[in-house]
């Protein structure tokens, strides 16, 4: 029976980053799941702190090409309301950063990936589903569907939302959901996007238009249920109309590119974060609404959290507890990032008039320079980070007063 330092289960965007990010850490690794679907016409916007880990694995020469850059964010107040925001707008030059990340469609990101996991020594790439788990022993027990049976010290669940490995664990979820579908899709437009994201907030959601290389972007629209339902039933000149009407024209002409792809918004995460020997990954581990672009970006600061816990290759260090050392490091992260999306979404949402006031007045701060903007500009990139300073520097300021 084959035996692996570590198995990842799932090879989607989220499996194969941290299979690769382990494999690059010197361990054996097997990276075990069907090819997923090419059809994906989705794209991710991943920010400056997962650039930079794309670079350190020496993916973002490969990857770069197919991106677009992010360097201005607008947010727009689309709703009738009562209490209407202003525009705002966020440059990335402001925090020192030609880009606050980039958008790469998940399509040729994924063959990327595949490439490059068969490029790596330590990593075996096994084209099919895991089917059975035997946690019981000092090693985890994988079976396969080609009736093989691999094991391994680390078991890590990358399965997506249903995850078998989570599962077998006997780790328990909670799941909500929205009155809310995402109709997705990408489009070619008359005028250049100038490398800005922009952000309508909805009274059904935000639409989101983020850019793709040339005159192209991606649309992340969020909608009531039954309107989603109708607007995926438009012909696709019907489709381009209503998609340059609701963006104002900013764009010029819009032309839709093929048909809409939608998501019913819901969330989920698991009461742990790993446990014995298994540590959980991406949507295995956490899911939430495609708002902020945070989804994959929490999962490689899963990958770059558990490489940097077991460290460099060495005999000893995949002991039993791993998964509850990974669960106790990731839980901040992931409750706060979890937390915060949802607020965000159930404000857009709100009609309730306090709710639009504290909004409006929240995003009037944010429109004037600031420390408080600057602040947050710097946590969205690399989050974690704005925070940490600003603590460090009260701590300083503290100690030199009681000095
Ligand atoms: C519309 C939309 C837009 C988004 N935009 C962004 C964005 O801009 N920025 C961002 O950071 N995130 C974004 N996200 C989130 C991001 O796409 C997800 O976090 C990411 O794709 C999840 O990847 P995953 O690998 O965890 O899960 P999945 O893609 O679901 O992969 C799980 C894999 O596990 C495999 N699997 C399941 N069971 C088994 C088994 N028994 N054996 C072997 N393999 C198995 C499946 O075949 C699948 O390939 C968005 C999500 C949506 C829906």
């Amino acid at each position: 029976m084959d035996h692996y330092d570590i198995a990842v289960v799932g090879a989607g965007l989220a499996g194969s980053l941290a299979a690769i990010a382990l494999a690059e850490a010197g361990y054996r690794v097997a990276l075990i799941g069907p090819e997923p679907a090419s059809s994906d016409g989705r794209t991710t916007a991943l920010m400056d702190q997962s650039i930079e880990y794309l670079k350190k694995l020496n993916l973002w020469d490969k990857v770069q090409p197919v991106t677009a850059p992010l360097s201005t964010m607008r947010i727009l107040d689309g709703t009738n309301r009562l209490l209407r925001a202003p525009t705002v707008n966020f440059r990335a030059s402001e925090v020192g950063l030609a880009a606050f990340g980039y958008n790469i469609p998940n399509a040729p990101f994924l063959d990327i990936l595949r490439q490059r996991a068969s490029e790596t020594a330590t990593l075996d790439r096994l084209t099919m589903s895991a089917v059975d788990f035997d946690l019981s022993d000092d090693k985890a027990r994988i079976s396969l569907d080609d009736g093989r049976d691999i094991t391994a010290d680390l078991l890590v669940g990358a399965d997506g939302r249903r995850s078998p490995v989570r599962e077998a664990a006997k780790i328990a979820v909670s799941t909500w959901s929205y009155p809310q579908t995402a109709v997705v899709l990408n489009f070619a437009h008359e005028l250049p996007h100038q490398d800005t994201s922009t952000e309508f907030h909805t009274e059904s959601g935000p639409f989101t238009q983020v850019p793709l290389p040339g005159n192209h972007s991606s649309l992340v629209w969020v909608r009531k249920p039954e309107d989603a339902a109708a607007t995926l039933a438009l012909d696709l000149a019907t489709l381009s109309r209503a998609v340059e009407d609701r963006m104002q024209s900013i764009l010029g002409k819009v032309t839709v590119e093929a048909a809409p792809q939608s998501f019913p918004l819901s969330g989920m995460s698991a009461h742990r974060f790993g446990k014995g020997r298994v540590a959980l990954v991406g949507e295995a581990a956490h899911a939430f609404p495609p708002i902020g672009a945070q989804g994959l970006n929490l999962s490689l600061r899963d990958a770059m959290t558990l490489v940097d816990l077991i460290g460099a290759k060495a005999d000893d260090n995949l002991q039993g507890d791993i998964g509850d050392r990974f669960d106790s490091r990731r839980r901040p992260d992931i409750v706060s990032r979890t937390a915060s999306v949802d607020l965000l979404n159930r404000s857009l949402l709100s009609s309730f008039l306090p709710v639009q006031a504290l909004r409006a007045v929240g995003l009037h701060i944010l429109s004037a320079a600031g420390p408080l903007r600057s602040l947050l500009m710097r946590e969205g990139v690399h989050p974690g980070s704005a925070f940490h300073a600003l603590k460090d520097g009260l701590r300083e300021k503290i100690g030199r007063k009681s000095a």
